[in-house]
């Protein structure tokens, strides 16, 4: 059997990167962490087509951190939204995009379920407004747990913010301005203080797919201390950080099972991709 497979450098790369990062988590005490990054896409299984290839089996960790995991679910992501976009732009002349950037204070580590509560409650109750939600075609979100530790002493490590593009078939002008995002923000997030907030129009299609891929990265966790690494693995369990409104989903939904459909070509076998040592390698089942 010919396999129309072939391991690039890239998967060899990142697979080394997950390695690395499952060395630092068993380093820093975090055994089961550091396992299950160990063993994610160790083994990948095709079933091999005439004109494609189609994973059959593989244990991936679908950690958001994980150099693998993390970015194939953003290109996945960026994938989905360049389809949407060109939909969008068939069929709305006027399409306008914007990008916000929505920040709490600064914030201690085990805060951070909380905030992206708050941001997430905040968020549901903006696009509920009278003066916003009959003007939107959609929007995606992009939560970021983000730590930084500039100074060890300083308690206040997380930085937690989201990042959000949205869709408007009709904006006015209170709409371009960030002051009005501030206030509204400010009130639905309930806060005792003047949050920051950034806004930006997206002009056309690069604009926003750039916006998405950057917002949508992996986490990065490398960085954080041995005092609050677990702490943060903790906190962002289970979180869904990366939420689509569901008319944008409603969008992608059929395209992609059109996709799906299209395909017709004849089954050749399977061939299995195995983690040996440093490199992958190819053996066929
Ligand atoms: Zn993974």
């Amino acid at each position: 059997m010919t396999t129309n497979i072939t391991i690039n450098e890239t998967a060899n790369y990142k697979k080394r990167q997950c390695n690395e990062l499952a060395e630092h988590l068993r380093h820093m005490g975090l055994e089961k962490e550091a396992l299950s990054l160990k063993n994610c896409s160790s083994f990948i299984t095709y079933a091999l087509f005439e004109d494609y290839k189609k994973v059959s089996d593989i244990r991936m960790c679908q950690k958001r951190y994980c150099p693998i995991c993390g970015d194939m679910q953003r290109s996945q992501h960026s994938h989905k939204m360049s389809t949407i976009v060109d939909t969008l732009t068939r069929y709305n002349s006027n399409l306008i995009t914007i990008s916000l950037e929505l920040t709490l204070r600064n914030n201690s580590v085990d805060h951070i379920r909380k905030d992206i509560k708050t941001l997430k409650t905040a968020w549901s109750k903006i696009v509920k407004c009278k003066a916003i939600k009959p003007n939107i075609i959609g929007y995606v979100y992009y939560i970021h747990p983000k730590y930084t530790n500039q100074d060890e002493y300083n308690e206040m490590n997380t930085h937690n913010h989201m990042h959000v593009i949205i869709f408007f078939k009709e904006v006015v002008e209170e709409h371009l301005k960030v002051e009005y995002w501030t206030e509204i923000f400010k009130r639905t997030a309930n806060l005792p203080y003047t949050p920051y907030v950034h806004l930006r129009m997206l002009e056309n299609k690069e604009a926003i797919i750039t916006k998405a891929n950057y917002a949508a990265k992996p986490l990065e966790i490398k960085h954080i201390s041995k005092k609050d690494i677990k702490v943060y693995l903790e906190q962002i369990k289970k979180q869904r950080l990366i939420t689509m409104s569901q008319s944008l989903n409603k969008i992608y939904k059929p395209l992609a099972i059109k996709k799906f459909t299209e395909l017709t070509s004849e089954y050749k076998g399977r061939v299995t991709q195995y983690w040996e040592q440093d490199h992958y390698q190819l053996t066929e089942v």
